[in-house]
């Protein structure tokens, strides 16, 4: 918290309020106070850091925060409105894209003469794209519960079974290995469908000889997990084969190629220029990857849009794919952490085409 009280001047603000709500949360919010609940606000001043949430979360705040004063209201918007007219505080510095219109529209009106000052993106952005080794830690530990609940399911017959079905063996084993749950709908698209870059799991029907991707990711303590795999049910064409094996050179080039200091999109352009040569360059849909820690996606982006260096502690995930429309697609993605020893990849499933039955 005392990072941002100390950038206040920065930002030209008396006060910065974080909010969070059932249907717009912050994760800055709990990433800062380690407050887990749904809803609450904290205002940060120059002095002080105040959480206020309402009776369903008493105990809750205590446990989980340190160093703030947590006040128990059955009104927010009012107790927040008051509290900033108590401290004075006329320039209130926001997450844009995590408030309401409803909420800014409220707190004007009862705090008369209040200017509303949006945070910089990249300041929001930034401030946990570094990863501490506790966040570390619990990214692993996601990963490999992940990896595990895949290499399981992978095991059994996949030919004729649902997609939905497959992703429902899949997300049991999450849970069973100690996860939360998904960090995101699971991908389980076959055949054509494997043309959609985020086909979540349907009622299709998975036949022999389909390319399936199967993209997933748990949840452990807050964190996320996030990897693709390809598979083959029975035999691989030769063109199946070629495709895999466009993006699996792209993906290793990628990884040879990650280290401190390197551009996010010189490593996204590494990825394009090798599928590319391969002449699959116009069905690479999507950016190379993005970084994962409490939000699936979050910093750093790499993307042709991408910016900044890769920097010690970041996790981010290298994802090449091609998607062909009418035919299918392959993408192969793993979740990597770059230590101060060079890239670590933290999931653990092979990305060679797999066969399954
Ligand atoms: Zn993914
Ligand atoms: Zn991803």
């Amino acid at each position: 918290m005392f990072q941002i009280q100390s950038k206040l001047d920065r930002f030209g603000v008396d006060a910065i309020l974080f909010n969070s709500s059932e249907v717009l949360v912050s994760t800055n919010l709990r990433y800062l106070t380690g407050f887990t609940g749904s809803d609450a606000s904290v205002i940060v001043t120059p002095t002080e850091s105040i959480l206020i949430t309402d009776g369903r979360y008493k105990t809750q705040a205590k446990e989980e925060t340190s160093g703030m004063r947590i006040r128990i209201v059955r009104n927010r918007v009012e107790a927040v409105a008051r509290t900033l007219r108590s401290r004075r505080s006329s320039r209130l510095g926001l997450e844009a894209s995590r408030v309401s219109h409803e909420l800014v529209a409220q707190l004007t009106k009862k705090i008369p003469g209040l200017k509303i000052v949006p945070l910089s993106r990249d300041f929001l952005e930034n401030l946990r794209i570094r990863k501490t080794p506790e966040e570390i830690e619990k990214i692993k530990k996601a990963a490999v519960i992940a990896s595990n609940a895949c290499r399981e399911t992978l095991r059994s017959r996949l030919e004729g079974k649902r997609e939905s079905d497959i992703a429902a063996d899949l997300e049991l084993l999450f849970r069973r290995g100690g996860a939360e749950g998904i960090a995101f709908p699971t991908i389980i698209a076959s055949g054509p469908r494997g043309a959609l870059p985020h086909g979540m799991a349907s009622d299709k029907v998975i036949k022999s000889g389909e390319l399936v991707v199967v993209d997933f990711g748990c949840r452990f303590e807050g964190y996320s997990s996030d990897e693709t795999v390809t598979c083959v049910v029975g035999r691989s064409s030769e063109e199946q084969k070629r495709i895999h094996k466009a993006v699996y050179d792209a993906h290793m080039k990628v990884l040879d190629a990650t280290k401190e200091g390197i551009g996010v999109r010189e490593l996204d352009k590494i990825a394009r220029q090798s599928i590319d040569q391969d002449g699959y360059g116009k069905y690479f849909l999507h950016g190379l990857g993005h970084g994962v820690g409490l939000e699936t996606h979050e910093a750093p982006y790499l993307s042709p849009r991408g910016r900044g260096v890769l920097q010690e502690g970041m996790v981010f995930t290298v994802e090449p794919g091609i998607y062909i429309e009418d035919y299918g697609g392959v993408r192969l993605e793993s979740l990597v952490y770059l230590s101060g020893s060079g890239p670590e990849v933290l999931s653990e499933m092979p990305k060679n085409l797999i066969s399954v039955n």
